[in-house]
């Protein structure tokens, strides 16, 4: 009996390998930092290279940490930054230009025209996303459109397209596995989430060759073996999800209802919607979840927040006002309330519910009294009430009621934070005991599979919290708080 799961977590800023046991804890673990290239301003790369070499990399040390071989591995999950795109020959793997980040807002301007052009609702209708160079389709398009020779060897069928889970399979599969799942296809902007399949009118939109696209499975699904070569012996991939779907699943929101969010350098909010893809009056995207059965996909509701625990680090490096993340919590705690302080972090623009791009910051209720500790305060608190605003969106837009928050991220070890975020949302949040809720998501995915793990109900006996909060805030106190952060808003907007 195989004893052990290895996650494969290729992140955004590094690519992490974890070895978890039966119990699902963490047997080892080894991380490699790569490089970020900037071509332009506003354009975010990563070399195919780095990505190959840093996951074969990890893999082998984890397994050496964990005092363990390939053989040993009885699945194997991976997890993926999101939407980030690579076009490589279907004969040699050779990638015909960089990895286009996620982040990069190259097509900008292209998304824009779309918007004009009237094509927002229809892309709505099919994706569950708006229209934004955030998303792979209109990345690939600029591959085939400024790669020398490109959009001719597409068209021939020589080139192919994926994600990064789907370049990572290729690569550790020596070109046998050539495959996605719907938690990634549902990022591309080319995948019809209700019909479950890549979508022509949206291909013709973007002029996409079909031959360049993968085959689309549920999450947890005998995706195919690593190359024997690569670690000794091969190893099963029966796990691939995206970043945020996987800690949905890590965090176990496998019901109707259940959210999470990641307090990272911004937050990132997913409520599981069950069998039902529900449209937003909010400006959510709805994405597809990570699944076990292909009978049986799951809906999401994704929002996030641009600014989370970046507020920290603005507090940090360029106010001073603390000297490192942590101190933010004791001075937070070192005074009673923010004094009437509200800060409005919007330094890059608000996002959803308000949509409004040329918003800026705004500290408001400043007295001669302010402190320093006020200000901290404010700011740990926006990034509470910022999320406090995505939950109610989603509550309205789904029409379920939120009764927990699971939630990780870096910013989650901060207990005022989460105090003060069950206090103004008004129902407990939860902190599980393994921080690493990504990386666990593709591992109960790829064990699930093969019956390294039973069911969901063993999973549930065998996740256990860190820590829960529940709130005791005063309604009258709530409400008034609320409507002190609505007004700090509306000062923010542009009007
Ligand atoms: P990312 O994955 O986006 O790089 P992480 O999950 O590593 O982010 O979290 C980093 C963020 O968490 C930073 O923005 C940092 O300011 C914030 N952070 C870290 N520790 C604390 C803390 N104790 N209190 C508040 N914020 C924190």
């Amino acid at each position: 009996m195989k004893k052990f799961v290895l996650a494969l977590d290729q992140g955004t800023t590094s690519t992490r390998a974890i070895v978890f046991n039966k119990k699902g804890e963490i047997v080892s673990k080894a991380q490699q930092e790569f490089k970020q290239i900037y071509p332009r301003p506003g354009w975010v790369e990563h070399s195919p290279q780095d990505i190959m070499g840093s996951t074969v990399a990890v893999i082998g040390e984890a397994l050496v940490r964990a005092g363990i071989t390939a053989a040993d591995v009885a699945s194997m999950g991976i997890t993926n930054q999101r939407e980030t795109t690579l076009v490589w020959d279907k004969k040699t793997g050779k990638p015909v230009y960089n990895a286009i980040v996620w982040q990069c807002r190259r097509t900008a301007d292209y998304c824009e025209k779309l918007k004009r052009g009237g094509f927002s609702e229809m892309i709505y209708n099919k994706t569950g996303l708006v229209p934004d160079a955030y998303f792979s389709a209109t990345k690939i398009k600029w591959i085939l459109d400024n790669v020398e020779g490109a959009r001719t060897r597409a068209q021939r069928g020589e080139l192919l397209f994926g994600t990064v889970d789907t370049f990572i399979l290729w690569q550790l599969s020596k070109g046998k596995i050539f495959a996605t799942d719907y938690t990634n296809a549902s990022r591309t902007m080319l995948f019809n989430i209700h019909t479950l399949s890549w979508d022509k009118e949206l291909l013709r939109l973007f002029d996409i060759p079909k031959s360049m696209l993968p085959k689309v499975y549920p999450s947890s699904h005998r995706y195919g073996e690593t190359d024997a070569g690569l670690f000794g012996s091969s190893v099963n991939v029966c796990g691939v999800v995206g970043d945020q779907q996987a800690a949905l699943f890590g965090q176990l929101c496998t019901g109707e209802g259940d959210v999470k969010n990641t307090y990272g350098t911004g937050c990132f909010l997913l409520m599981n919607t069950g069998s039902k893809a529900v449209k937003s009056r909010n400006g959510l995207v709805t994405t597809l979840g990570a699944t076990t059965s292909a009978k049986n996909p799951q809906y999401v509701l994704e929002g996030s927040v641009f600014v989370g625990g970046a507020v920290v680090q603005w507090l940090r490096d360029e106010l001073k006002l603390i000297s490192s993340a942590d101190e933010s919590e004791t001075q937070a705690l070192s005074v009673e309330d923010s004094g009437g302080v509200y800060i409005v972090p919007a330094f890059t623009g608000l996002g959803a519910p308000y949509w409004d791009a040329n918003a800026r910051g705004t500290i408001t209720g400043i007295t001669r009294g302010t402190t320093r500790q006020h200000i901290v305060r404010a700011a740990l608190e926006s990034i509470a009430y910022e999320v406090c605003e995505l939950v109610t969106a989603m509550q309205m837009d789904s029409k379920i009621n939120v009764s927990h928050l699971a939630v990780d991220g870096g910013a989650s070890k901060n207990g005022f934070l989460l105090q003060f975020q069950a206090d103004i949302l008004g129902c407990t949040v939860v902190r599980p005991r393994v921080a690493e809720t990504t990386a666990l998501g593709a591992a109960y995915l790829a064990g699930l599979c093969t019956g390294f793990w039973e069911s969901i109900d063993e999973l549930k006996k065998i996740e256990t919290a860190d820590k829960i909060y529940s709130p005791h805030m005063p309604e009258l106190t709530r409400f008034e708080l609320l409507n002190g952060w609505k007004k700090a808003v509306d000062r923010t907007l542009e009007k």
